[in-house]
Order: C-alpha cells, then structure tokens, then sequence
C-alpha cells in the first residue's frame, strides 16, 4: 500500500527499502493498534534524500484523544512546567525562540512585536516563550485538552482545530506561522504546508521544523526521528521542494543537534513571489 507522499520528482524511481520493524522500538509510544499486526517500514529516495513511512496500519485515531492520552497522559500542566525548568543549555525551545527572534530582528520593522500562530502547538512551551518576549500568540491543536491547556496553563489564545479543515474567518492571519515537528505527522506535508498561505499577514514568513532524516539514520532505526507517528524525515533537498511546492520560498535553511539529541533541519520560508506552487 502506497500512501500519499511528497511527490517529490523522482517519483519513486530512486527509492530502496530502508528501516524495517516488526516489534516497536525502545521509546515508542505503545499506541493502541487493536488487532493489527506491527509491522512497518521506511524507504528513503537515493535522489532527493527524502525518507518515508510505509505500512497498512491504520493511525486514523493516532491524535485526538490517543496521541494526548499516550503521549502526555493527564499530566500536561506538570510536563509543561517540567520542560519550562530545563537549564537553557537542555532545551529545544531556547534555542528556538533565539533563533527565531534573531530571524524576525532582520525581517520587521524595528519594534514590530509579531502576531504568531503556533500549528500543533501540544505542550505550549514555544508560544508560552514568545509571549514573554512580547508576541501575541495563538495555539492551534486539534485536541480540545491541548487547546484548554494552551489558554488556561500558558496563557495564550487557543483553538481546537484541524489545519487543514479549519475555516480563515475562524483563525485569522498572523505574522508568522510555524511548524514546530508537525509536517512529519502528516501523511501529504504540502498540502498542509501550502494551507499556511490563507494564515499569514503580507509580509510574514513561516517557521518550520523537521527530522532530519540523514542525521537521524547515522545512529540506526531506534532513533525517535522514525517513530511510528512520523510519515517522512527530511532532506535538507525535500524540505526545499516541498516548501516549492507549497507555494513557498526558502530564506534560510539550517541543520542542527538539538540539545535534546533531536536532528532537525528548521527553515524560514517566505510566500513564492509568483504566489504560484510547482
Ligand atoms: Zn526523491
């Protein structure tokens, strides 16, 4: 069973088997596949260096309920608060939010304070951050316990919702839009990708976040980068297309190790000049 991918332009003709697993590894959340069978794959294109997930279970009810319930339990206000103590030199979102504000530093009007709007925002722990450095910020999460988190706990503006389905009267325009770890949980990243469009101010920019799937595979298949819950692992190549594909252009491009370990390749695209995606 193909499912839907990047589309990247090699079209499947370079991709080779990669990653295969029949049992989940260690630090897996164990979802609840009812009476399916684990068993899944990735392969990764020779060309383009994308990776992507293939398998016939069904993750229809991955997020939602499930995915907070596995993932943070009932314990999001202590987890939150817990990733909020880490010392600076072990948090991803301190690294984040520098960046980001060293970005925004070149790219508004001094002064501007930005508006943001955080897609799949979980935790909290970034749009909580921009707040305090002045943005007016606004949590978008599919999970109503995610999005009352995010108004009662961090202290932003919430709403309950899927990317891709939601209404531009219901959420508005922002600034800046970003992806933190979010497009590798969707099965076809550029159309939600080039949704970010109908969201962003004239003038803004996007943010976007990815596993780097190179990095990640120098240490083997256990790594998180190809857990279950992600389709794809990115090449900094694939992010560039899909970002083309989205009807966006690639400003900067970077790869990191994240303090947690994590191998991200991050990216501040801008709106194509054509307005036209590829
Ligand atoms: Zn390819």
């Amino acid at each position: 069973m193909i499912r839907p991918t990047l589309h990247c332009p090699c079209d499947r003709r370079f991709d080779e088997p990669a990653f295969t697993y029949d049992t989940p590894p260690a630090g897996e959340t164990r979802f609840d596949l009812g009476a399916q069978t684990y068993c899944r794959s990735y392969s990764r294109c020779r060309l383009c260096g994308h990776w992507y997930a293939e398998h016939k279970l069904d993750l229809a009810n991955l997020y939602g309920g499930a995915y907070v319930e596995s993932t943070y339990g009932t314990r999001m206000r202590q987890t939150f608060e817990r990733i909020l103590a880490l010392p600076p030199e072990q948090s991803d979102n301190v690294g984040r939010v520098a960046r980001l504000l060293a970005f925004t530093a070149s790219f508004f009007p001094v002064g501007k304070k930005p508006s943001l709007l955080d897609v799949g925002s979980g935790l909290g722990v970034f749009p909580y951050r921009m707040k305090a450095a002045g943005w007016s910020c606004t949590a978008l999460d599919p999970d109503p316990r995610a999005a009352a988190h995010a108004k009662d706990v961090v202290g932003v503006q919430a709403v309950t919702g899927d990317f891709m389905t939601i209404g531009p009267d219901r959420l508005g325009r922002f600034d800046v839009v970003t992806f933190n770890k979010v497009l590798e949980h969707i099965e076809d990243p550029v159309a939600m990708l080039s949704k970010a469009s109908r969201h962003l101010n004239p003038g803004g920019f996007v943010y976007v976040e990815v596993p780097d799937a190179e990095g990640a595979a120098s240490e083997g298949p256990g790594r998180e980068e190809f857990f279950i819950e992600h389709h794809h692992a990115f090449s900094p190549a694939s992010i560039a297309m899909t970002a083309e594909r989205a009807g966006f252009r690639v400003e900067v491009l970077e790869r990191l190790r994240e303090p947690s370990t994590k191998f991200t390749i991050r990216a501040f695209m801008t709106l194509a000049p054509t307005g036209k995606s590829i």
